[in-house]
C-alpha cells in the first residue's frame, strides 16, 4: 500500500518536474529588455520597497525570498538574463517581497509555522519509527509521530496559497509595468503556473502519508 502511494507520487512529481524545465528551458528563449535582476529592482521599487535588496546567489533554481534578511535572492542564470523565464521567477520573489510588506496573512502564519516545522523535522522521523516498533505496547508513541507529521502537512497546505498569490502579484505587475506584453504575459503565467504544481503535488503525498500513517495507527490500537 505504502509503494503504492510512494509510487504515484513519484511519477507525478516527476512529471511536474519536467514539465517544468520544459516550460522554463522553451521561456528562456524569449528575450525581454531587461535582466531578471532588473525586473526586481523596478518591482520592488514600484511597489514603494526601499528597504529590500535584490542579491545573487549561486546554484539553479536557489530562487527565493528571505524575510529575514529582506533580500531577494536570485539564482545567476535568473539574475543576469533577460527573457520571459527570468522575469517570471524573479517577479516572483518580489511577489514574496510584496505580501511580506502588506502582512499577507497566509504568509504570516506560514513564517509562524517554520519553527514548529524545525521542530518536527528533526524529531518526526524517530518518533514514528519508535511508534512503529512499539505499536502494541506503547500506541500512544505513533499518534505523537503522526501529530509532528501533521505539522508538516498543514505547512505544506499554507505554502500553496502563498506560491499562488506571489505568482498572481508578478503576472499582474509584469503587464501592468509592461514588461510583457500579451503573448509573453501567458508565457510567464503558464511557466508560473508548472512552477506551483510542484508545491501542489507535494502538499498531497504529504496529506497521503498522513492518512496512511493515521490508518496504520487506527488499525494497530484496534488489535
Ligand atoms: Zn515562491
Amino acid at each position: 500500500m505504502y509503494w503504492i502511494i510512494f509510487g504515484v507520487f513519484a511519477l507525478l512529481s516527476w512529471l511536474v518536474s519536467s514539465s517544468l524545465e520544459r516550460k522554463f528551458k522553451k521561456y528562456s528563449q524569449e528575450s525581454l529588455p531587461l535582466t531578471g535582476a532588473q525586473v526586481a529592482e523596478k518591482m520592488l521599487r514600484e511597489n514603494g520597497i526601499t528597504d529590500v535588496k535584490v542579491t545573487c546567489t549561486p546554484g539553479h533554481l536557489t530562487d527565493h525570498y528571505n524575510p529575514a534578511t529582506r533580500t531577494v535572492n536570485l539564482s545567476e542564470s535568473v539574475y543576469s538574463s533577460a527573457n520571459v523565464a527570468a522575469a517570471a521567477v524573479a517577479a516572483h520573489e518580489c511577489g514574496h517581497a510584496v505580501q511580506h510588506e502588506r502582512a499577507y496573512a497566509p504568509l504570516q502564519l506560514r513564517s509562524a509555522l517554520v519553527p514548529v516545522v524545525n521542530f518536527s523535522n528533526r524529531w518526526m522521523m524517530w518518533v514514528l519509527l519508535a511508534g512503529f516498533l512499539f505499536i502494541e505496547t506503547f500506541p500512544q508513541l505513533l499518534w505523537v509521530g503522526i501529530g509532528l507529521y501533521a505539522m508538516t502537512t498543514l505547512f505544506a497546505f499554507v505554502t500553496l496559497p502563498v506560491e499562488v498569490d506571489a505568482s498572481r502579484r508578478a503576472v499582474d505587475w509584469l503587464q501592468e509595468a509592461g514588461i510583457t506584453d500579451n503573448h509573453t504575459t501567458q508565457m510567464a503565467s503558464e511557466a508560473l503556473h508548472s512552477a506551483a504544481y510542484t508545491y501542489v503535488v507535494a502538499a498531497l503525498a504529504s496529506l497521503a502519508t498522513l492518512v496512511y500513517y493515521i490508518l496504520i495507527a487506527l488499525g494497530g490500537s484496534r488489535r
